[in-house]
Formats: structure tokens, C-alpha cells, sequence
């Protein structure tokens, strides 16, 4: 049995964050992880497909660098942070180049759009696509916009998510590329203080009973007078942690409140050398011509590389999941609804789709607030059992950066100093 003051469920941003904050006040902890290894949902890696280049498979921008915790970390050990850029960006409708008067219109579309949110009344919550009302109906350009700030962005379609939820989550602000990949920028940030991890240690039970917590794992039981659950709300809902007793009813509604969201990212090699005749990191995306209809937006040949990222998200996102071979016809067909079958000629084989939805240790990208549930990250960072049980991640956010390392690693560092007594429960 191993005895320590904390014990961490959960070797993403914010369990790092919240181990590296406690020892360096001299607590004990360590970090039960159950992926075979830390970043959680910044994860960078090299598949053998894309032929050695890096991909952030989930996390890629830091958001909001103006405030972004990760920035002053890695400006401290002189991390070149760029400019997230596009060389080119590119709007098809109808299978041709959008006008300049196509382009004017979709942004004024996109002003009002954001002025119907933005002036909808706020109580009672409900969900977005009521707040925007006939619009999204009249307007040519709605399902667009509507996909890009809620499907991509929110990674859900604007009838489930919180209008409340929404509007304080805006990821408003600069965001800023790591060199060599979020997840890898995360690990070299953070690994080195966070102290011990037990990596393909899953917790499967906390008993919160007793003065000690002990926790269950494949490994035996770890005993801790505090514990801190990074988890996510889609393992938390999936009865992936089991706890002794019940979670209070207030824990338990808060997480069924705050379900999943998906972001998948389609990954093709495109072997053409002459990128059909664009520049690299060229962003292409297509008019979406109803509520219903998919929508991908591609980044083509990332950092001049030989391969093309589609983002897809929400109910879309979902339905890729759950096959496999959709996303490839998916992502082929929209490329020639943009460029005709001279798209054909640039893919080779070797693509793939991010897991989020069925990996275990996640089921989905990112938490969203259901409609009326605009309490619900405030609710979960709530301490349960006297403080000696704490949740912390990027759904546990109240401060508008729900979804993001940036708010993983700040809530990290909220529930670690809770432990240190230097802050009281603070949101509601
Ligand atoms: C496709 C995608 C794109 C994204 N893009 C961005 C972006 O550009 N910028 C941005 O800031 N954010 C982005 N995000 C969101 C960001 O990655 C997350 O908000 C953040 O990484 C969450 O950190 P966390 O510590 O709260 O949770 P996690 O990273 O999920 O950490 C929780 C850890 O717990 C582990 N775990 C699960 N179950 C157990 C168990 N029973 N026992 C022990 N360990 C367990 C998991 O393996 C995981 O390592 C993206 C996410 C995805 C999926």
C-alpha cells in the first residue's frame, strides 16, 4: 500500500499542474495515470503514417496567450512561441472560389450573428440555437458560422450547448503555436516537477469514508489525505471512477450537466508536390448550405508538411466515430466539392482519425455546458467531503476558459492551492 499527502487522478495539464504546485510546497503526491503515458489530452505524437512529422492529436493552440498560463512558463525557458497563421485562407460555395461579395456577406452575416448571441437574454439559460433564433433559418451563411463557433469550436452543435456556457467561453485573444507540438510543450513544461507517476494505473474506486481516502488501482491501494480527480467529465460520466460513497447529489448533477463534446481531426497524406498549386498552411473550408450538413475545415500542409488536417466536431464528429471508413469518404468528398476531381490525384494512403470518442480514458474532446446548466463548472470545483475530495480540469473553469490547457492548468493550480489553504472555495 503507498501512503502519500495527495494522490492525483490523471496526468493531463491540470494534474500536472496541481502535483508540481504541491511539491513545490513540500507535499507528498503522486499521480495515478491510466494511459501508458502523461499529457492526457495534449498529446503530440509521430505517426508512422504522416512519415515522422508531429501532430497534436488533440490540443494544438494555446488560446488566449494574453492570459494564458502556459505562456509565461515557456517564455521562462525561452520556448519560441509563434503566431498561430495561415498563408491563405480559402471559402468555396458551390463548388467554386467564394466572390469578394460572398466574402463581405459572410462577415456581416458573421457581426449579426454574434450580435443576436451577444444581446440575448441571458436568464433563463437556454440553448444557443434558440438564442439565435429565425436567423439561423433566413440566413444563407448561418449553418457556417454556426458550425465554426459551435460544432468546431465548442465541439457541439448549438442546440445541446448553454447559451451561458457559450457566451463565456469565447477564446477570445491572441493564440500562439508551440514549436514542436502542444502535448510535447505541455510534458517539458511540467514533467519535471510534477514528481512521481504511476503511468497504466488506472484508479477504479475511491472511498472517501474515512479521514483517509484510499483509492483502488490494478496496482493495489493508495491511501491519501487529499485527492485531486482530473478526469474527465466523459470517464466521470461513463462510471469509469466509481466512488465510496455516492458522489453529494450537487457533484453528481454537475457532472451529468457537463457532457462531451467532439473534435476529430482527419489526417490524410496528400502526397502532390505542387500542393495543387497552393502554399503550405493554406485553410480551406466550404459554405455550409443547411443545419443538417456536415462541415470540415482543412488545413492544408501544416508548417509545409505532406499532409492535410480536417476538423470536424459535433454530432458530425460523432457520427465519424462510430465509422471509421465515413470519415475518409467524408473528408474526399468535400475536397472535391471544393476543387473538383483534380482533389483526387493528391491523396495517398495512410490517413487516419483521432479517437477521442472511444478512448477510454476520455470519451470525447472537450466538456459543454448542457442548456440551464450554466452552474455546472461553478458546482463541480466545489470541494466535496470537507476538501479532502477535489475535482479540477478544464470543466471545472468558471473564468472563460472551460476546454483548454490554458484552464486545465490554472484549475491545477486552483485546487492545489485549496490544499494549501491559500484560497477558499471561491465560485459560487
Ligand atoms: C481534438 C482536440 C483539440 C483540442 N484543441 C485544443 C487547443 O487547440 N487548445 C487548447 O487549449 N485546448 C484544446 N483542446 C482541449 C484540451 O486538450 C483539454 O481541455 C485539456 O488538455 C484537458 O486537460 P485536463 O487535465 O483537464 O484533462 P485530461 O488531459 O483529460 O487529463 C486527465 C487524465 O486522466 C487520465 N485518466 C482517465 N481516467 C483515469 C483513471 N480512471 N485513472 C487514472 N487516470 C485516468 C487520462 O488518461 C488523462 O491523462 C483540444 C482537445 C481535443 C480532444
Amino acid at each position: 500500500m503507498s501512503e502519500v499527502d495527495v494522490a492525483i487522478i490523471g496526468a493531463g495539464a491540470a494534474g500536472l499542474a496541481a502535483a508540481a504546485a504541491l511539491r513545490g510546497a513540500g507535499r507528498r503526491t503522486l499521480i495515478l495515470e491510466a494511459a501508458a503515458q502523461p499529457g492526457g489530452r495534449a498529446r503530440t505524437t509521430r505517426p508512422a503514417a504522416l512519415g515522422g512529422a508531429w501532430l497534436d492529436e488533440g490540443a494544438a493552440w494555446i488560446h488566449m496567450a494574453e492570459t494564458n498560463p502556459v505562456v509565461p512558463m515557456a517564455e521562462a525557458r525561452r520556448v519560441p512561441l509563434k503566431k498561430a497563421f495561415r498563408n491563405a485562407s480559402l471559402m468555396f460555395v458551390q463548388g467554386r472560389a467564394a466572390t469578394a461579395t460572398e466574402h463581405a456577406e459572410y462577415d456581416a452575416a458573421s457581426a449579426r450573428w454574434e450580435a443576436i448571441v451577444m444581446a440575448a437574454p441571458a436568464v433563463p439559460d437556454r440553448a444557443l440555437a434558440a438564442a439565435i433564433g429565425p436567423f439561423r433559418h433566413e440566413n444563407p451563411w448561418a449553418p457556417t458560422i454556426e458550425a465554426w463557433e459551435a460544432s468546431l469550436i465548442q465541439s457541439v452543435d448549438a442546440p445541446y450547448l448553454s447559451l451561458a456556457d457559450f457566451r463565456l467561453n469565447q477564446l477570445d485573444g491572441t493564440n500562439l503555436m508551440p514549436p514542436e507540438g502542444f502535448g510535447q510543450l505541455l510534458l517539458d513544461l511540467l514533467l519535471d516537477s510534477a514528481g512521481p507517476i504511476r503511468v497504466n494505473c488506472p484508479a477504479t474506486r475511491i472511498d472517501w469514508s474515512g479521514p483517509h481516502l484510499r483509492i483502488d488501482t490494478p496496482e493495489g491501494v493508495v491511501t491519501a489525505a487529499q485527492v485531486i480527480v482530473t478526469v474527465s467529465t466523459g470517464v466521470l460520466q461513463a462510471g469509469g471512477l466509481r466512488f465510496t460513497p455516492s458522489l453529494p447529489p450537487q457533484t453528481a448533477q454537475a457532472i451529468d450537466d457537463l457532457p462531451m463534446g467532439l473534435l476529430s481531426k482527419i489526417v490524410a497524406r496528400a502526397a502532390g508536390a505542387d500542393r495543387l498549386g497552393m502554399t503550405a498552411t493554406t485553410h480551406l473550408f466550404r459554405r455550409r448550405e443547411s443545419l443538417s450538413a456536415p462541415f470540415l475545415s482543412t488545413i492544408a500542409w501544416p508548417r509545409g508538411t505532406d499532409h492535410v488536417i480536417a476538423f470536424v466536431g459535433g454530432d458530425a464528429a460523432w457520427a465519424v466515430a462510430e465509422d471509421p471508413r465515413a470519415a475518409d469518404s467524408l473528408f474526399r468528398a468535400e475536397w472535391r466539392a471544393m476543387l473538383g476531381s483534380e482533389a483526387d490525384r493528391i491523396f495517398a494512403p495512410g490517413g487516419f482519425t483521432t479517437d477521442w470518442a472511444t478512448d477510454p480514458h476520455h470519451l470525447g474532446a472537450y466538456s459543454y455546458a448542457r442548456p440551464g446548466a450554466a452552474r455546472a463548472r461553478a458546482l463541480l470545483s466545489e470541494p466535496v467531503g470537507e476538501g479532502r475530495l477535489l475535482f479540477a480540469g478544464e470543466a471545472c473553469r468558471t473564468d472563460g476558459t472551460a476546454g483548454t490547457v490554458g484552464g486545465a492548468v490554472s484549475d491545477g493550480r486552483r485546487a492545489a492551492a485549496i490544499i494549501l489553504g491559500q484560497e477558499g472555495t471561491g465560485h459560487l
